[in-house]
């Protein structure tokens, strides 16, 4: 059977059910039977406006009572966490990375006051080498040679200035009047002997520099720090940290110190006044 809608046959159907009657049957058998017609289109707008009006007072009531938080899955406002979560976690990185920082230092620190120690130790030896020297001939000999050597380094002994490896040896003919140790950037810079600070200060060539005057007419010159942290007229004493290892300076090219020991106004080798080379 085939089946057609022609406009006629619509426009009936819309007709047919545009109205409709409501009819109210009793239960009491005895009241009357009551009918009630009714617009279809008038059906459909209260249907409308009914639905919107239980939608906006079922958002009200969520958001004024603040269940939101039991009806948003949980998994949304993780997300909405995730932000601060994150940033927390970012902070709680960086103190864990300071407090890996301050450790380090303590580390270098404690490693400085060891220094300082053997050193104190070394010279205590060698007081005591000088005490049981008296009236034995042997013992003349030996101060006797004890001083000839002791006289090459007039008396003041160096200490290695950084904890680092040779990477530049001294060559004066090159221009080259000290020696360079490669360390790491921050690694602590000990004064090598007792004296003043006659330069702390920056140099465009090279950087961050301490120049420190020692007794004997002897001069040490620390260059391309990252820091330092002695002023110039300070009293250091040997094993002080005065700064920290750098590459600042444009004859810089690398974290390095370059380390220089003047004797009487000339450049000396290093290698040969560092006692602990
Ligand atoms: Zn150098």
């Amino acid at each position: 059977m085939k089946v057609t809608f022609s406009k006629e046959s619509i426009k009936n159907l819309f007709r047919r059910i545009s109205h409709f009657n409501l009819v109210f049957i009793p239960t009491d058998p005895y009241l009357s039977t009551k009918s009630l017609k009714v617009s279809s289109f008038k059906v459909l707008i209260f249907l409308l406006i009914y639905s919107f009006t239980i939608f906006l007072a079922g958002f009200y009531i969520i958001t004024l009572l603040n269940l939101d938080t039991l009806l948003i899955p949980k998994s949304y406002i993780e997300s909405r966490n995730k932000k601060e979560i994150i940033e927390l976690n970012e902070k709680i990185l960086n103190l864990a990375k300071e407090v890996e920082e301050l450790q380090i230092t303590n580390i270098k620190l404690k490693k400085i006051f060891e220094k300082q120690d053997s050193l104190n130790q070394k010279i205590k030896n060698q007081d005591s080498i000088k005490s049981k020297i008296q009236g034995n001939v042997f013992h003349i000999i030996k101060k006797t040679l004890f001083d000839l050597f002791s006289s090459i380094s007039n008396e003041i002994i160096f200490l290695k200035p950084v904890e680092g490896i040779l990477s530049n040896k001294f060559n004066p003919d090159k221009g080259h009047f000290g020696v360079d140790f490669s360390a790491k950037e921050n690694t602590p810079i000990l004064a090598s002997a007792n004296g003043y600070i006659s330069f702390a200060g920056f140099t465009p060539d090279y950087g961050y520099e301490i120049i420190i005057i020692h007794s004997n007419d002897f001069i040490t010159k620390y260059k391309h720090c990252s820091v330092i942290i002695k002023n110039t007229g300070q009293r250091v004493i040997q094993g002080e940290l005065i700064g920290l290892v750098g590459n600042t300076g444009l004859k810089s090219h690398g974290s390095h110190l370059h380390f220089e020991i003047w004797h009487k106004g000339k450049p000396v080798n290093p290698e040969k006044y560092l006692l602990n080379f």
